[in-house]
């Protein structure tokens, strides 16, 4: 059975025209990129890090990378569907930074095969309140929001606090990332909702593990059974960009 979209979207679609979200092409369908940026997208499949999700090369199927081996994360698992390449940063850097919003959907499309099961609660990555006051809203928020209605799992986006303002991560070193991240979050937990509940973090981009493992620490802390990470990207090493 041909799909026919209702009348009002038709109008809307021929009025204005859905774009890729890259180049802005026309597209079919809303929420899309167009066949050209979709190849530019490389999704993560096995064989991939069982931990950190990073994919791996010479081996027949997941298992923990190196990294994970050497420096276990304080976070149980990370799941992201796409390598962190450069039309993913321009996507993402749109999506926090310019309003972009509407992207959201599309994100919550690919991350939706990678949502882990059993989990309590879903926590987003804060911003600290300056960058929230700058910037409108916390893109690793909205994320969380679409995540939590796809699941009907319930979103607390206010458990984690991010009380120091820390300078962009980009070019650090793992010890300079962990050193600015230090007593960088807090849990403010009255209700006690956090005790033996398997927590989903929420962020953008997984890039050296430094904020979801300093955002783990304290949600262990506080009682979490099990912090699990949902991103949108894993970056890799050889194109670390700077989410
Ligand atoms: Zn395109
Ligand atoms: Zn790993």
């Amino acid at each position: 059975m041909i799909f026919k979209p209702p009348l009002v979207q038709t109008i809307i679609n021929f009025l204005l025209p859905p774009q890729c979200a890259l180049c802005r092409e026309i597209t079919k369908q809303p929420y899309t990129l167009c066949s050209d940026c979709w190849l530019k997208l490389k999704f993560i499949t096995s064989p991939k890090c069982s931990i950190c999700c990073v994919p791996l090369e010479n081996v027949d199927h997941d298992m923990p990378c190196a990294d994970c081996l050497k420096f276990p994360p304080i976070f149980s698992k990370a799941y992201a569907p796409l390598v962190y390449n450069d039309s993913v940063k321009k996507l993402v850097l749109r999506y926090k930074n310019y309003d972009g919003l509407h992207l959201g959907p599309m994100f919550l499309q690919w991350m939706q095969r990678s949502i882990p099961q059993d989990i309590h609660i879903i926590v987003p990555v804060p911003l600290h309140w300056w960058r929230f006051f700058t910037r409108q809203y916390n893109q690793a928020a909205e994320l969380g929001k679409l995540i939590a209605k796809h699941t009907n799992v319930a979103i607390n986006p206010n458990l984690l606090k991010r009380v120091k303002a820390t300078a962009s991560q980009g070019r650090k070193s793992k010890f300079l990332r962990y050193e600015n991240l230090k007593d960088a979050f807090v849990v403010r937990d009255t209700k006690n909702i956090l005790k033996k509940s398997n927590v989903l973090l929420i962020d953008d981009v997984l890039t050296s593990g430094a904020t979801a493992n300093a955002c783990a620490q304290v949600l262990l802390y506080a009682g979490a059974a099990r912090v699990d990470v949902l991103t949108i990207a894993r970056a890799v090493k050889d194109n670390h960009g700077t989410p």
